[in-house]
């Protein structure tokens, strides 16, 4: 039985999954690095904004963090509770999954790699889908805990796989992205008008999230809301192109669209959500997609 449940960074997704744990259960703390952020969330949802020494003896401990070498960092100073669960969100690397599964095992800590897929819109309306590694035990024991963030909650696979699943999956949406920008600017050129070739292609097998959702909604109405920044994107795709590499694998459109991603990263203004990688494409053309 999960008594108290712990959330650690209120970012653009933590706010919004830590809002649905006072909904299941009695003691829900949470924590950031601005702490403001931390008295915000407890005042708004019943929350207990609490020292990250404190926010660690929960039995069922979240992370959403921008990276694998932040959890790392923040974890190797902590004295964990024993017998808790760490449920870590971020969109992370393999490797570290394994590293920080097997050293907090040695504290009878279980350590799940479990990214989420949806969005900020699916962390405020507890639709995510998170995809787990680790310990199938602890996933089981740590179910209705997720059960509050997400939709489809799934065993994936042993420690890393989760953050596998995660990279793979973004990395397609990104190729996804390149490949409707450059579509889409391509009719264009040839006087097509976007939003009726965009109503076809979304009834057609051409259609993709990007197709669907990314341009219609963000880039054709040139608002570009930040809710995933783009610099957090070439991360992932970075983590995919490793994990081909370690597998020794030839997967072109993987390493061209990485750095297609990277590169659109580099160059972008501050704080651009993802679906600002477009912009490249339309300075070298000098066609906007609208
Ligand atoms: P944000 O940048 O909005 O939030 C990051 C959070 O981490 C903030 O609470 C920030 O604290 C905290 N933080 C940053 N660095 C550190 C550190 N070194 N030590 C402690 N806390 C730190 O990111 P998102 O919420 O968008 O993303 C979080 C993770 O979720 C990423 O791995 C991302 O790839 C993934 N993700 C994001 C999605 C999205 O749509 N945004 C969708 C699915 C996954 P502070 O407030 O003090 O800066």
């Amino acid at each position: 039985m999960i008594q108290s449940v712990a959330f650690i960074g209120l970012g653009a997704m933590g706010y919004r999954m830590a809002a649905h744990l006072p909904k299941y259960f009695d003691s829900v703390y949470v924590w950031n690095r601005n702490f403001d952020k931390a008295k915000q969330h407890a005042a708004e949802y019943g929350t207990q904004a609490v020292e990250l020494n404190q926010a660690v003896q929960a039995d069922v401990i979240f992370s959403c963090l921008p990276t694998s070498a932040d959890v790392e960092a923040l974890v190797s100073t902590l004295s964990i509770k024993s017998g808790s669960i760490w449920v870590d969100c971020t969109s992370g690397v393999p490797e570290s999954a394994q590293k920080l599964a097997s050293a907090l095992k040695a504290q009878n800590i279980d350590y799940l790699d479990a990214p989420v897929s949806g969005q900020t819109i699916g962390a405020e309306n507890a639709t995510l889908t998170v995809m787990a590694g680790g310990n199938a035990e602890a996933f089981e024991k740590a179910l209705p805990a997720m059960q509050a963030v997400g939709k489809l909650i799934k065993h994936v696979g042993a420690s890393g796989a989760g953050f596998a699943v995660k990279a793979v999956n973004n990395m397609l949406m990104a190729v996804n992205l390149c490949a409707a920008a450059e579509g889409a600017l391509t009719l264009k050129a040839h006087g097509v008008n976007l939003t009726e070739a965009l109503d076809c292609i979304n009834a057609s097998s051409g259609k993709s999230n990007a197709t669907e959702t990314i341009l219609p909604q963000r880039v054709i109405n040139r608002t570009f809301p930040l809710t995933f920044a783009l610099p957090l994107l070439a991360k992932d795709t970075g983590i995919a192109v490793d994990l081909v590499r370690q597998a020794k694998l030839s997967a072109p459109i993987i390493g061209l669209t990485q750095s297609l991603i990277q590169a659109a990263s580099d160059t972008a203004a501050p704080n651009s959500d993802f679906s600002t990688a477009v912009k490249m494409y339309e300075s070298w053309s000098k066609i906007t997609i609208e």
